[in-house]
């Protein structure tokens, strides 16, 4: 079995681990390891957006540029009816306030490459596979994990960057449950993503702009991926599955993906010729999941392991949660990994100073890093607060269109440039940093 001692050490190298490793090295903060379970990064990209506030943090560790020269630079999020355009909030109106008026469109597989990439520049290499499978803390007051490999780390802090159903949050004992305590919208909860290609280029299709297909309580995302210019164009797509088709297969075909397009997308990318003239096909499938969606926050993400006999809210010694180790939500908005990455890189600066007081500075570094974790609870908390309001409007509008009630309203209500504006700045993050 061997041991190795460590300052602080990462479990996880998704994109909250490899951002929190990157912020630390640059407070020139070194003692650290990260170790990942996978023996490589899976194919499956989950995130796509990346929004001004996690561009700017982002850019505070020197990796914004390199993931803006990849991207699209997204310039709104539209929404339509399956007939025509409803409303567009539109990016630009952030110009005054950030010098990255956009949501970069660029797969989470590509953004954690080149997280990775920057953290190597830096000499730190991924442990992995090393999957974290306990976690004690010893006479010294230190924490020990213990790895499925029987490796054992001892460290004064561990960060638990290991996802939505992180391993440390359940050794730590933490809760894991939604803030309002109610269930998830069943209409909205079973949710289908997959990477494809279309027959035919679509003039109407957006190629710098997330677009949303609102109609009778269902959905239907279209995405444009970053491809080189000698391929066919990708787009992510993303719908829900009601409650009545009964769950979605877990590696949904191309023929399941056609049948919902064209129940619930846009009617210029039906492939049926009696709604739509030139109809159009998913010519290839890259990839494509299913997941159910909810909302959970842990309880707390400092832990003070079995610290019965200390004052609480001192000294070393600490397990922290970071990103979907500490909350999870319902991917309206494409926020949950901007999120994780910003959670991660405000940890560094206050981190790093808490992992190098003094003994006499100890005290008041406990206070610093606390009065972080809160704010980071409260982030987590508006957060879920707004991507529950946008599933909220996703569904009401579906309803309201089918019963034509105050659907005539709302629409007037997004053709005011303030309300489209806000609608930009609540999703960029800008004001929820
Ligand atoms: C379908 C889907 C679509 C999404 N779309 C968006 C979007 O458009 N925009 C957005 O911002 N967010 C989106 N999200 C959310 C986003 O993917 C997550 O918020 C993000 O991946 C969280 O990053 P993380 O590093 O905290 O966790 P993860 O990405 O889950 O990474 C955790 C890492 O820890 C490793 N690990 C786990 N357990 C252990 C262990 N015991 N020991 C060692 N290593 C371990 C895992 O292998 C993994 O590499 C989406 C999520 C889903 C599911």
């Amino acid at each position: 079995m061997s041991t190795q001692r460590t300052t602080v050490l990462i479990v996880g190298a998704g994109p909250t681990g490899l951002s929190a490793a990157i912020s630390l090295v640059k407070q020139g903060f070194k003692d650290l390891i990260i170790v990942e379970e996978t023996a490589s990064r899976p194919e499956a990209s989950r995130a796509m957006t990346i929004h001004a506030a996690t561009l700017e943090a982002l850019d505070f560790i020197g990796c914004a540029e390199a993931l803006v020269k990849i991207g699209i630079k997204g310039k709104a999020m539209q929404l339509s009816d399956r007939k025509a355009p409803f409303m567009a909030a539109e990016f630009s109106c952030l110009a005054p306030y950030t010098k990255f008026p956009f949501v970069l469109l660029i797969p989470q597989t590509t953004t954690e490459e080149v997280l990775e990439a920057h953290l190597k520049e830096l000499n730190v290499d991924i442990l992995r596979p090393e999957k974290a499978v306990g976690l004690q803390r010893n006479s010294q007051g230190e924490l020990e994990v213990s790895f499925e490999s029987g490796k054992v780390i001892t460290a004064q802090y561990v960060v638990g960057a290991d996802g939505a159903r992180s391993v440390i949050r359940q050794l730590t004992g933490v809760g894991f449950s939604d803030p309002d305590g109610t269930p998830p919208d069943e209409r909205l909860a079973q949710m289908i993503l997959a990477d494809v290609t279309f027959s035919s280029p679509n003039p109407n299709l957006p190629t710098d702009a997330v677009h949303g297909t609102a109609s009778a309580g269902k959905f239907f995302l279209t995405i444009p991926l970053p491809t080189s210019p000698d391929s066919d164009p990708v787009y992510r797509i993303g719908f829900n599955v009601p409650p009545s088709a009964g769950p979605p297969p877990s590696n949904p075909p191309t023929s399941y993906l056609q049948q919902y397009l064209d129940e619930q997308g846009p009617l210029h990318l039906s492939s049926d010729v009696s709604v739509n003239p030139i109809p159009i096909h998913i010519s290839k499938t890259i990839w494509a999941t299913r997941f159910r969606t909810h909302a959970a926050i842990a309880a707390k993400f400092l832990i003070r392991m079995g610290s019965s006999g200390e004052s609480a809210g001192q000294g070393r010694g600490i397990a922290l949660l970071v990103g979907d180790a500490a909350h999870i939500h319902a991917p309206a908005g494409g926020l949950g990994m901007n999120l994780g990455i910003r959670d991660a890189i405000s940890l560094g600066p206050v981190l790093a100073a808490h992992a190098t007081a003094s003994t006499e500075s100890l005290p008041e570094q406990d206070k610093v890093l606390e009065k972080h974790v809160a704010a980071r609870h409260d982030r987590a908390l508006s957060t879920i607060k707004l991507t529950k309001r946008i599933m909220a409007v996703a569904s009401f509008l579906g309803a309201a269109k089918l019963l034509n009630i105050n659907y005539w309203l709302l629409n007037l209500l997004f053709k005011v440039p303030f309300v489209r504006n806000q609608i930009a700045w609540n999703l960029s993050g800008l004001g929820n940093r």
